[in-house]
Order: C-alpha cells, then structure tokens, then sequence
C-alpha cells in the first residue's frame, strides 16, 4: 500500500546557504512502509506516527545500503509536562522531545508537540521527529564531537536529508508555506540537556538553517 501524507514540508530550501564541498550521493529512496491502519497524515497523531516510520524507513534502508542494520528506537513515547521518563537518572523536562540512549528511546512532551502543530503546522513534527531520530543514528554509528553543537548541528543536517530523500521517494508531498514553517520550526525545538534556543548549545538560527539547507540539497551523506 501507498503511503500518502497531506503535510509537508519545505523545499525552497536556501541554496545559497549551501557551501559544502563533499558529494552528495543520497541514494536511499524508502519504500513507504507497509500499513494497515487508517490514513496517515491527516491528524496530529498520524503525522506523528508517519514522521516516526518513513524516517526510520529511510535510515533502515540507508544502514542496509552500507551492510549496516540500523536498530529501531525501543520507544516513542509521548509525556505531559513534568510526567515524562529520565534518561539515564536526568529527569526529562516540559516543552521538550529527547533522544536517550540509554535504553534507546524517543519521548516527547505530546502537549508541547500539539501545540507547535496547532500553531506552526505539521512542520513542526517533521522536523522534530527526525532531528531526534538523527540523534539515535549517531548513537549506532558511534559518532564523535567535540562539542554538543556539533552533534546538534548534524542532526538537524541529518533531519534535513531524510526530509528531502522522503520528499523524492513521493512518501512526502510539501505544500506553499512550508519552508517558513519548517525554518521556523529549527529554532523551536528542544533537547533535555541544554537549551534548545541557547545558541552554543545547538548553533545559531542561520547555522542550523544552513545545515539543514546541506542536508536537504546534499543528502545525509553529506552530513
Ligand atoms: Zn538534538
């Protein structure tokens, strides 16, 4: 079955933004995957869902491409305010979404994610979802930084190239309007363990934009 979606997300991503010199040789094209339920894309919850499995389709496929099996994440799970869970005994905080490690989730505050969708557009999830999911694939790759901006940085390039090589495959459609949210969304969401807004914790509004930009043109190879 065809996966659809109604949303979608940016396209006129900025070009000029885009100085890298390594190749882009985003070759993956995720099959959409396999469903049984009632349509996808249409509610803040089927966006959710979509944004969570066309990613984890896209890097399955990627992993695989490079002899590599990519673990999906053991949890996705949604929290209100204080309620969610810790990671690793660092309690996880309101008006957030986290990947942990330890244990190898995603949680998010579902109040706080519903309110970006209500207000922002299902761009918001699109963005989010697969920045944090970006976080669970440096974790399998065992990626190194020297700075936590570093790792955030790549993880918005790598929410970037899954966003576009969903967009080619057709598991994604974009609409007028959504590059404004989607750039919008950059500097709207967050990390347990520093600042989202913070820009030494997670870049600067143009750096990350830039980067997501890289991604987006170049593919995630080029992350
Ligand atoms: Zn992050």
């Amino acid at each position: 079955m065809k996966a659809f979606c109604c949303l979608l997300v940016l396209l006129m991503v900025t070009v000029s933004a885009c100085g890298s010199d390594r190749p882009g040789t985003d070759a993956a094209t995720p099959d959409p995957p396999a469903r049984t339920s009632a349509p996808l894309g249409q509610t803040f919850e089927s966006d959710l869902r979509l944004a969570k499995e066309l990613s984890e389709s896209y890097w399955q496929q990627t992993f695989s491409a490079d002899g590599l099996a990519y673990r999906p994440v053991t949890a996705f799970t949604p929290y209100r305010g204080a309620g969610g869970p810790d990671c690793g005994g660092e309690p996880s905080i309101p008006n957030n979404a986290f990947y942990c490690p330890i244990g190898h989730f995603i949680a998010y505050d579902a109040d706080w994610m519903r309110k970006l969708y209500d207000e922002m557009g299902d761009g918001a999830i699109y963005v989010i979802i697969p920045h944090e999911l970006g976080h669970a694939v440096q974790a399998q790759l065992n990626s190194d930084f020297r700075l936590g901006v570093e790792r955030e940085l790549q993880a918005d390039c790598y929410a970037g190239g899954t966003l576009s090589a969903l967009v080619r495959s057709g598991a994604l459609q974009t609409e007028p309007g959504d590059r404004d949210e989607l750039l919008f969304n950059l500097a709207a969401a967050g990390d347990p363990t520093d600042d989202w807004l913070r820009p030494d914790a997670h870049g600067t509004a143009e750096q990350r934009q830039a980067v997501f930009a890289r991604g987006y043109n170049e593919g995630t190879r080029a992350c």
